[in-house]
């Protein structure tokens, strides 16, 4: 049989849903000391069952498992897009995301096959102003407008934005907080180009780095090269391909041919290559789960998380067990260890329990 360190060391207590988390049952003391004791206890609570339970029961592994990630993100609803880049994808079984500026977005057919092969299509605005040409009428009709017309469009929940010239504004933030769960930006001032998983990153304004047409293959060889060396995410913001009329900055086709067979080489020595929606809601999934409320009763601690909203459904979270002995719930059933080891927690849930890991 095995006690979890709360019940060895507090066995009087319970849990219970007052608050404080914890309930004297059968010690009878003055109330004085009694105060005192609970002080003590809810300390010990809080050092073992709250900290030190999570801290040695599980880990979510960052980057769905991987030592690194990357999306490729293509912008502005070029016709080279479909031309080019979703074949050049698709040969090679990598997933993108395409921001569609609703007014420029033709062709819809193709844009719909491009979603259906895995892809993901993100908002791009309905007409790609400049912040400092959009009145307060304008800001919430560029986010919501454009959501709505790809909602339908494409009979799906578009939850992730890129600011048109990569330009914020706080009436621009407002609508894109209220109808996506993430957003991409720019650069910055470049210090977060390769977001590590400890970090607490700006959800609405994740950064991403613009392609030109001056980069040799080199270039972005080395943006790959130190993602993965920092066991970080980075995001490549590419427009045109090729031919000037392709976009803005194109990459010359040779060098794009080579981004991609570089990007699916480091896919093979462990990189996530996956569209940015679903970079940024595993990761916002996982900083969620490890800031979990817990609580530590009967042999078990409870985790438990608020999903924000807007949020995409469905993330799985990967996680790695401290304890060969912890046993892991969601929902009264048990979760079956992965073939790899790990285990896959639903975010959906809100929950997950643990037993006898101590
Ligand atoms: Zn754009």
């Amino acid at each position: 049989m095995q006690a979890s360190a709360e019940t060895a060391v507090l066995p009087a207590f319970s849990s219970v849903p007052n608050g404080t988390g914890l309930a004297l049952s059968t010690v009878k003391v003055p109330n004085r000391v009694m105060k005192k004791n609970v002080n003590t206890i809810l300390m010990v609570a809080v050092l073992t069952g709250c900290c030190l339970a999570q801290a040695s029961a599980f880990k979510v592994l960052p980057w769905n498992g991987h030592s690194a990630a990357l999306s490729l993100t293509f912008d502005d609803s070029r016709a080279v897009h479909l031309d080019v880049v979703v074949p050049e994808l698709n040969k090679r079984h990598l997933h993108a995301t395409f921001f569609l500026i609703v007014s420029k977005t033709t062709r819809l057919d193709d844009w719909r096959k491009v979603r259906l092969q895995g892809h993901e299509i993100g908002n791009h605005s309905v007409s790609h102003d400049h912040v400092s040409d959009l009145n307060k009428e304008g800001e919430e009709l560029q986010v919501e407008d454009a959501k709505k017309f790809l909602d339908s469009n494409f009979s799906a929940d578009v939850l992730t934005f890129a600011y048109p010239f990569t330009e914020v504004s706080p009436g621009l933030l407002y609508w894109v907080k209220r109808y996506d769960f993430a957003a991409r930006g720019g650069r910055g001032d470049n210090s977060l180009l390769y977001v590590t998983a400890d970090t607490q990153p700006d959800w609405y304004n994740l950064p991403s780095q613009p392609s030109y047409t001056r980069y040799d293959a080199a270039i972005y060889r080395g943006w790959v090269d130190k993602d993965i060396a920092m066991n970080a995410w980075t995001t490549l913001q590419i427009h045109g391909i090729g031919d000037s009329s392709t976009g803005f900055e194109p990459i010359p086709s040779s060098t794009f041919i080579d981004l991609l067979d570089y990007v699916k080489a480091a896919e093979g020595k462990g990189l996530w290559v996956a569209p940015f929606g679903d970079v940024a809601a595993y990761f916002r999934a996982q900083k969620i789960v490890e800031a979990a409320q817990s609580q530590a009763g009967n042999g078990e601690t409870r985790f438990n998380w608020r999903i924000p909203a807007p949020f995409v459904h469905g993330v799985t979270l990967k996680m790695a067990a401290n304890s060969s002995r912890a046993r892991f719930f969601q929902a009264g059933r048990e979760l079956r260890r992965n073939k790899d080891g790990s285990y896959s927690v639903s975010f959906d849930s809100g929950e997950l329990v643990v037993k006898g890991q101590l």
